[in-house]
């Protein structure tokens, strides 16, 4: 008996996508963006630089980068961050490196950013951003999000939630809005969106091979 014939799926290939993803703190974007790298291999967390205290859950490294100000003031007067932002009091970027080297490969990364670098990243790389907002089911839910994740303060989840409504305003910069009420539902929605923006035209630029050989192929009859 004869082994079945392996054909090997056709890759078509395209741009890297850069997936952003923005909330008022507490309505789950961190969640969904964790659930995301596990279910997903190939897309990858852009590590931000934070002048912020580590929270006793992070990892330093994987996180953030935790640095001081002054380093942080070195790396963006350097022109290593592609884009930054003062957030509830601290200082936050992207280090342009690694996301450089992603979109040349054409693997895709994940922002877990503010609207403030949303609109930075919008600005200067339109073609690859896919921006996605994360709305809270309610106010109180939100502040009720915060103590239960119980790792800030009661001061900074009074600033955090000051700021909230300020972020919130932001809503209609994004390509998708999701409300985040039940959490499978949330993240099946990112999922599809994932799995359509990878299927965009404008981002397959193999296609142009792959056709122009298709039609130059002459079925045996
Ligand atoms: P963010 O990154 O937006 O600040 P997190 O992802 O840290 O928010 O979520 C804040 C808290 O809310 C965490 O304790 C998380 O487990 C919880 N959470 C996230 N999504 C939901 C949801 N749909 N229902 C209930 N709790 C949620
Ligand atoms: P947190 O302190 O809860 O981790 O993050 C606070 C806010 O800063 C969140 O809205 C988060 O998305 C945003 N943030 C984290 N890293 C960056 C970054 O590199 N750039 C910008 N602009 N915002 C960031």
């Amino acid at each position: 008996m004869t082994a079945p014939q392996q054909t090997k799926p056709i890759e078509i290939p395209r741009r890297g996508l850069m997936l952003v993803i923005s909330s008022p703190s507490g309505a789950g974007k961190s969640t969904i963006a964790r659930n995301l790298l596990e279910a997903d291999s190939g897309i990858s967390l852009s590590i931000s630089v934070t002048t912020r205290q580590r929270r006793p859950s992070e990892i330093a490294g994987r996180h953030y980068h935790f640095i001081d100000r002054a380093e942080f003031d070195m790396l963006r007067d350097s022109d290593a961050l592609l884009e930054w932002a003062e957030v509830h009091g601290n200082f936050y970027g992207t280090p342009r490196k690694p996301v450089e080297e992603a979109m040349a490969a054409g693997r895709d990364m994940l922002f877990d950013i503010d609207w403030q670098g949303a609109q930075q990243l919008q600005e200067k790389m339109a073609a690859d951003v896919v921006s996605i907002f994360i709305l809270p089911p309610s106010m109180t839910e939100l502040q009720s999000r915060l103590h239960r994740r119980a790792e800030d303060t009661e001061e900074v989840i009074a600033t955090r939630l000051a700021n909230s409504r300020a972020e919130i305003e932001h809503w209609h910069e994004y390509d998708y809005v999701i409300l985040n009420d039940d959490l499978t539902a949330a993240f099946d929605a990112v999922q599809s969106i994932v799995k359509a923006e990878r299927l965009r035209r404008d981002r397959r630029h193999g296609m142009f091979d792959f056709v122009s050989k298709l039609l130059t192929e002459q079925p045996v009859l």
